[in-house]
């Protein structure tokens, strides 16, 4: 998963544009008919004050999280437990059950305004059936679910799709998926295989459906199939995975698995024989769970990518075979490198900004497997 590269100046501006006149449409329509929504003691429960909501539809997450006097944090907090809640599987331990009860009710300590939005009197400790614990513990998000529903009639993201979809994508100039960094999405087939993903679901969180800082633009198959309504930790907008994982592949061979081995047999090596691997730098289990609900490593070994391995082999065999012999038209370091370019530019590489290029990671660590390789090469 990569960080999401915002666009320069004046796109990100008018990217806020955006988002400042969906506010003023919402407000004109509670000046026509918020009573008829009943929504506006519900919006100034929530944010404090207009201009706190003002800025959760426009602002960034972290400005507004904290706001005193608001129940943001709070509403956080009790999607993430409703989250987890729906999540269990009556096959899960019955740990996870205990855990759930005492982790609820420990936040309740720290942030008793949770109660505002729950019915933490409800809280069902008994965990031995799980259809009753499921169900009981439902009953206690009924207030919460109420007010979603409310917010979801109000905010209508449907409407905000429909009038801001193409605009805001086109502004984003995104040209991969920000999540799997697989799939083509900006530009690609009349922004048809571009979606908003909802970083935090909007079937829990209603109230963050149309703010800047949920919206993230996706490929279909990230946001309807894989991440889907699952909580994710790391929001792309603020931080991507590059430095937790690297791809990584073997060889089905009897040779040790060295470059220079690789090199050598490379007439040798056929795709199929090819395994792609994630190594992980990290015991984040966020991280780890993020990687493994994207499925990146059964998405990723695939045909085409393993192709990419077999072709990367050759070509820089060939490179080795160039910068062994003395040759006219390879002239410095420089020209050498460049030959690597058709699997990545090296300033890409370099840079590890590979956010709009398909595969770009991928490709990135591969290529820096041989990198060095050749560097070593010509400067040992
Ligand atoms: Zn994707």
């Amino acid at each position: 998963m990569i960080k999401l590269e915002l666009p320069q100046q004046p796109q990100l501006k008018e990217i806020d544009v955006c988002f400042e006149n969906y506010y003023k449409s919402l407000l004109e329509k509670l000046s026509k008919d918020g009573n008829t929504h009943r929504i506006i003691p519900e919006i100034l429960k929530l944010c404090g004050n207009m201009a706190n909501f003002k800025l959760l539809i426009t602002d960034e997450w972290l400005n507004i999280k904290n706001k005193p006097d608001s129940l943001l944090f709070e509403y956080y907090l009790v999607g993430r437990f409703y989250l987890e809640l729906k999540k269990m599987k009556a096959s899960d331990d019955k740990k996870y059950r205990i855990e759930w009860v005492s982790n609820i009710l420990q936040c309740i300590t720290h942030y008793p305004k949770m109660e505002e939005l729950i019915d933490c009197n409800h809280l069902y400790y008994g965990t031995s059936n799980f259809s009753n614990f499921l169900r009981k513990n439902k009953n206690v998000f009924n207030n919460f679910d109420e007010l979603n529903n409310k917010l979801k009639n109000f905010l209508d993201y449907e409407y905000f799709r429909e009038h801001y979809r193409v605009t805001l994508w086109e502004l984003y100039g995104c040209e991969v998926c920000p999540y799997c960094n697989l799939m083509p999405i900006t530009n690609h087939q009349n922004f048809t295989t571009a979606d908003i993903e909802h970083f935090y679901p909007k079937s829990i969180f209603s109230l963050f459906c149309v703010s800047k800082f949920n919206l993230v633009p996706s490929c279909k198959d990230c946001n309807r199939q894989f991440k889907g309504a699952k909580y994710f930790h790391y929001n792309p907008r603020y931080e991507g995975l590059d430095e937790y994982f690297k791809f990584n592949f073997s060889v089905n061979t009897s040779f040790e698995q060295t470059i220079d081995n690789y090199l050598s047999h490379s007439s040798e090596i056929a795709e199929d024989g090819i395994n792609l691997a994630i190594k992980s730098y990290t015991k984040d289990k966020y991280v780890k769970e993020t990687l493994s609900i994207l499925e990146i490593s059964s998405r990723y070994n695939s045909t085409p990518n393993r192709t990419d391995i077999c072709k990367f082999i050759k070509d820089t065999e060939r490179i080795r075979s160039l910068v062994l012999k003395p040759i006219v038209e390879v002239k410095n370091k420089e020209d050498i490198l460049n030959l690597l370019s058709p699997f990545i530019d090296r300033g890409i590489y370099q840079s590890r900004k590979f956010m709009n290029i398909e595969k770009g990671k991928f490709k990135a660590d591969i290529s820096s497997m041989f990198q060095d390789y050749i560097e070593g090469l010509l400067y040992p």
